[in-house]
């Protein structure tokens, strides 16, 4: 469903629900950081799936439903149905019966702020029945808030996949009809209706500090180190901290260099390689560690902060920073830190690394301002122009490499997913880094451009921006694409959680094998013959996430 159409039953719901719309509205305290509304989807999520129901007297609410919503509610977050009915394009209920069910939902489950139902089936090929996203966009500009700033709570792949084609959440509750591999494919999965809401609770609490800093932070030490894409998923919280100190200094790796000079809110750069983050480490150099303590010492911080991902250990750095007299020290740390951490935190799996990052700053006083959404942002001053010969903007960029091959999509499933989009009248643009010269003028040269090796991570940047789309796979570029709110068709290998290092609150379709045997082995390289996660990936499926996402060929979008 497109923002100039509009179905008739989600006119009638406006009408209906206006009213509460309209209570909901005033809100003094600071909006909080990630969500305005939870939208739920209706059978096997709030109520029991009695197929094609269209008799009032056979709603039964899931367990715990009513107190989980009155939770929501009082946390101040709006709510909405969102429902696929094809009963009523097949005729087996009226309207009027379906209403009668839904004033009975509310019956027993309370107001709910917005209804949308799509009231097609497959065949109708309309926008709006999940996996399509156009009910949750409906919904969003219903509740007056953008789909970035929803959570989505279903049971089947279908409601993840509409949340993700919209750049919203999506809380899988999985009941035994949910299949196995939309268990697999889902990001986030709750037990059932009131775990789900207590997460969505938890991680809205987590992002905002219960307390201010105790004492005014004038200079703050951020640490991310690893490569680029670890270092555009901190750029979230690096400008929570920014906005409650008066500079910052980032330290960060060498490879993650180029990722760091397009993050706002940093004022200056200290790059040195840590032995216990980089995945192909030199031997530990005492000289060198004295020398990085020295200079981290010189730099006068009263705070540092200190972020990582699930996998990799802040203490070593924590004990430099002691070194160099630093007294306020906050990192995540599941291993016990003695005396090493002034503030540790701890977060449980499954959180996406923005958020992940954000919870940290908040427990070190920072919250992002009003108005600066969590989402990735470049710097405008740091992304040079798009290179002329690229053509007009419009194009998709497919970008087949990874710094890690385990996440890499295969060249050969890569050179047919070109052919297929250049098929499909879409113009392809094919990035890669000077090292993935040679593949990326294969990849090319089944309908597509090679830019391989012509750009440095900046203009890689400037090229996605103007894209309509980007296929790619779990690296840097994705992340590039989230920051400049351009859809991602995301070939993700399995080995971290998707959970964790999806594309983040920026409109999404997940292709390859969730359940392949690599998954959560964090592996570098593809542990499994054959790659199989990604070499099974169908062309036309790209194809068809392309349209879902609302991404034409032709060059329009
Ligand atoms: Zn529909």
């Amino acid at each position: 469903m497109r923002q100039d159409q509009e179905d008739p039953y989600q006119r009638r719901s406006a009408q209906v629900y206006a009213a509460a719309d309209r209570a909901a509205g005033s809100v003094a305290s600071p909006r909080a950081v990630l969500y305005d509304a939870v939208l739920l989807d209706r059978d096997g999520t709030l109520i029991e799936d009695v197929p094609y129901n269209g008799d009032p007297e056979k709603v039964r609410p899931v367990p715990g439903a009513r107190a989980a919503l009155d939770r929501l509610r009082a946390a101040g977050l709006r709510l909405a149905v969102v429902t696929n009915q094809s009963g009523l394009a097949r005729g087996y209920f009226t309207g009027e019966q379906m209403w009668a069910v839904h004033a009975r939902v509310e019956e027993l489950l309370g107001r709910f702020d917005a209804w949308l139902v799509c009231p097609h089936d497959d065949a109708d090929g309309c926008d709006c029945r999940k996996p399509a996203p156009g009910l949750v966009y409906a919904a969003a500009r219903e509740l007056g808030t953008t789909p970035s700033r929803c959570v989505l709570v279903g049971d089947i792949g279908r409601d993840v996949g509409a949340a993700m084609a919209a750049g919203a959440a999506g809380v899988l509750v999985p009941t035994p009809v949910t299949r196995p591999e939309e268990v697999a494919a889902a990001g986030w999965v709750a037990t059932d209706l009131p775990a789900a809401v207590a997460e969505i609770l938890r991680r809205q609490q987590a992002v905002q500090p219960s307390t201010p800093p105790t004492e005014p932070v004038r200079t703050a030490l951020v640490v991310r180190s690893d490569s680029a894409g670890d270092v555009l998923v901190t750029g979230p919280a690096i400008r929570a901290v920014a906005a409650g100190a008066e500079r910052v200094v980032l330290l960060c790796g060498p490879r993650g260099r180029a990722a760091a000079n397009l993050l706002p809110g940093v004022d200056e750069i200290i790059e040195h390689p840590l032995p216990w983050i980089d995945p192909a480490p030199g031997p530990v150099d005492p000289e060198a560690m004295r020398s990085l303590s020295t200079r981290l010492g010189a730099v006068g911080a009263d705070q540092a902060v200190v972020f990582t991902s699930f996998h990799q250990s802040a203490l070593p750095l924590a004990l430099l920073l002691r070194m160099a007299g630093i007294n306020r020290i906050a990192a995540i740390s599941d291993d016990y830190p003695g005396s090493l951490l002034d503030i540790r935190h701890r977060v449980p799996v499954g959180v996406p690394e923005p958020e992940r990052a954000l919870s940290l700053a908040a427990a070190a006083g920072h919250r992002l301002p009003d108005g600066d959404e969590p989402v990735l942002r470049l710097r405008r001053d740091a992304v040079p122009p798009r290179p002329a010969d690229v053509g007009d903007p419009g194009y998709v960029v497919l970008h087949p490499g990874s710094a890690a091959s385990s996440r890499a999509c295969p060249p050969e499933v890569a050179t047919r997913i070109v052919g297929a989009l250049a098929d499909a009248g879409h113009r392809v643009l094919v990035t890669g880094g000077p090292d993935e010269r040679a593949v990326t003028a294969r990849v090319a040269a089944a309908g597509g451009t090679d830019l391989g090796g012509r750009t440095d991570l900046a203009g890689l940047a400037a090229i996605v921006a103007d894209a309509s789309a980007v296929v790619v796979g779990n690296t840097g570029p994705a992340h590039l694409a989230a920051a400049a709110g351009v859809p991602v068709v995301s070939l993700f290998a399995p080995t971290v959680p998707f959970g964790q290092w999806g594309p983040y609150r920026v409109p999404t379709v997940r292709l390859g094998d969730a359940a392949a045997p690599c998954r959560d082995t964090r592996a570098a390289s593809c542990p499994v013959p054959g790659h199989p996660c990604l070499s099974g990936v169908d062309p036309g499926d790209v194809v068809n996430a392309l349209r879902t996402l609302a991404v034409s060929g032709g060059g329009g979008r």
